[in-house]
């Protein structure tokens, strides 16, 4: 089925330029031109040439009432029914290329009402969706989703739309980004953009496009201000909202409140220390420590997760250089990374210049993603991410294997450092049969692959001894040490040292 809608782009073209001021600017030129070449005749006919041109011109290629479509009052955009049909054709029709759809919104965009009125807040957006309008090519599409919400049609790239959307994203947000003169006030505003690829959207209609971007538009607020975010398949809704404020959250992060604790893990073998992960906790002023589950979903609900990894990763290569200076050898630090971190397009960036700051080497970080995140083995970006990292030199483990269904073919895509086995598989591991097989299959994949394992959560000594017996690498749990404050990491990394140089009683695996 063929869907027609507004003007060709042929006609659009020849419109714009006989109409375009630039045209116009031209015409006196002419007219002196021909002036100097043909004397008074020339200037005579040009005279009328000219003139006659530029207004056939405007009224052969005039728009007729067919092609119009209704129009933001504000913006002076078509509205989201014009970029559903032309989703719809890159679908549909022949003549036209497939479609990208990207989701603009400017960043606490009801705010700027409350601030400087409504009238200003309808220039602000007019004035955005001109500058937006003038940053894209004639075959592209854009329209006004109301309320500081701008939804795009561009053509998709016969190679690397991925790159390509994502760069065009990004100069989007650096336009809205440029200040804005409001009276005496200088505005600096942030916007956020989803967007989704032909191929990943849940159905080829342009509604369905259209509603992946707004979707991933969604996932990138929820992230924090000035986010990316690509639609992928089953991509989260919001969490439930929260007791916790994000004010207060906010200003826990800021203020120091957020804080890294240490839970050793070490290799079975030798005993020795091989790195040490990174868990948040509140320090809250009135309540004492929280531990993560009771405030991870009001800071995933307050967009505030990306936040939460830079003071993280602030805070361990802190910890990383005070250890070198005490000369305690602590080889790697873990990271726990959510989906929603791990789909900020800029995160590699941010942990390359982190890195170079504090002249940490790549290898100190080691970044914990979740089985069941690569399990989607979809969202490019996120694949991406976790690939340069993992090229620069992190170390990349795989969190809860066990209970995120990845398949050999999503753990071979990514070049994996180890898979930490779930708790769920290691707890009595050492009377279990059950569990014993569940570890030795898992231990037998990791074998093939060449990757490490390290089980978590072992609680006993027990367990501890089995998991050398069945061969696993490394282990982390409460029969190690507890998560710890850094304070305590010296005493406990001292203390360890000296015990694991004297005794090795844990016994090699068959
Ligand atoms: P996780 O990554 O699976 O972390 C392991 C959890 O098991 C930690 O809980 C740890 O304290 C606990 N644990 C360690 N050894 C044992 C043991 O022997 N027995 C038992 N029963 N538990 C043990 P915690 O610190 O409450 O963290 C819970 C979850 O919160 C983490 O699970 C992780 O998914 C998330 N989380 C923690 N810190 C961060 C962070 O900085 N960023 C993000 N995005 N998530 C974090
Ligand atoms: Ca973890
Ligand atoms: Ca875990």
């Amino acid at each position: 089925m063929a869907v027609r809608f507004g003007p060709s782009p042929a006609k659009s073209a020849v419109r714009h330029l006989l109409t375009s001021p630039q045209f116009t600017a031209i015409l006196p030129a002419a007219l002196l031109l021909a002036f100097w070449a043909g004397g008074e005749k020339a200037l005579v006919i040009s005279a009328i040439v000219f003139p006659g041109l530029f207004a056939l011109g405007g009224m052969l290629t005039r728009t007729s009432s067919k092609d119009r479509w209704p129009e933001d009052p504000v913006t002076g955009l078509p509205l989201r029914e014009r970029l559903v049909k032309m989703l719809d054709a890159g679908f549909h029709d022949p003549d036209m290329k497939e479609k990208c759809c990207l989701a603009v919104e400017v960043d606490a965009f009801p705010q700027l009402a409350e601030h400087y009125g409504l009238d200003a807040q309808d220039k602000i957006e007019a004035q955005l969706g001109e500058t937006l309008r003038s940053m894209l090519r004639a075959t592209d599409l854009i329209c006004s989703l109301g309320r500081g919400r701008f939804g795009i049609a561009i053509d998709r790239t016969t190679r690397a739309d991925l790159e390509v959307v994502l760069q065009i994203s990004t100069r989007l947000q650096s336009a809205i980004s440029t200040p804005i003169e409001l009276d005496e006030t200088r505005l600096h505003l942030t916007a956020s953009v989803g967007f989704a690829l032909p191929r990943r959207a849940p159905e080829a209609t342009g509604e369905s496009l259209l509603q992946a971007a707004e979707s991933a538009l969604q996932n990138a607020q929820v992230a924090g201000p000035g986010s990316i975010r690509a639609f992928s398949n089953g991509m989260a809704p919001r969490a439930a909202p929260s007791e916790h404020s994000e004010a207060e959250l906010s200003e826990a992060l800021e203020t120091g409140q957020m804080i890294p604790w240490f839970q050793p893990q070490v290799c079975l073998r030798t005993g020795r220390l091989t790195g040490m992960e990174a868990l948040v906790r509140w320090n809250h002023p009135d309540l004492g420590l929280i531990a993560p589950a009771a405030f991870l979903p009001a800071l995933t609900q307050a967009g505030l997760l990306e936040r939460l990894s830079e003071v993280m990763l602030y805070e361990c290569l802190t910890s990383i250089c005070k250890w070198d200076q005490l000369g305690l050898e602590v080889p790697s630090v873990s990271l726990n990374m959510t989906a929603e971190e791990l789909s900020n397009p800029k995160l590699f960036e941010k942990i390359r210049w982190d890195l170079d700051r504090f002249d940490v080497s790549p290898e100190r970080l080691t970044l914990e993603i979740l089985e069941s995140v690569i399990a989607q083995g979809e969202d490019d970006v996120i694949a991406r991410n976790i690939n340069a990292l993992a090229r620069m030199g992190c170390n990349i483990d795989l969190d809860d294997f066990g209970t995120g269904h990845a398949s050999i073919a999503h753990i071979r895509r990514f070049n994996l450092n180890r898979i930490k086995i779930d708790r769920s598989f290691v707890t009595h591991v050492d009377t279990d049969k059950n569990q014993q097989n569940m570890i030795s299959a898992i231990l037998t994949m990791a074998r093939q692959l060449e990757i490490g394992v390290l089980a978590e959560g072992v609680e006993t000594h027990g367990e501890y001894t089995k998991l050398g017996e069945l061969g696993c690498t490394d282990v982390q749990g409460y029969a190690v040490a507890k998560p710890m404050p850094m304070d305590a990491t010296s005493l406990w990394i001292k203390n360890h040292r000296s015990t694991s140089d004297r005794i090795h009683h844990i016994p090699k695996h068959a």
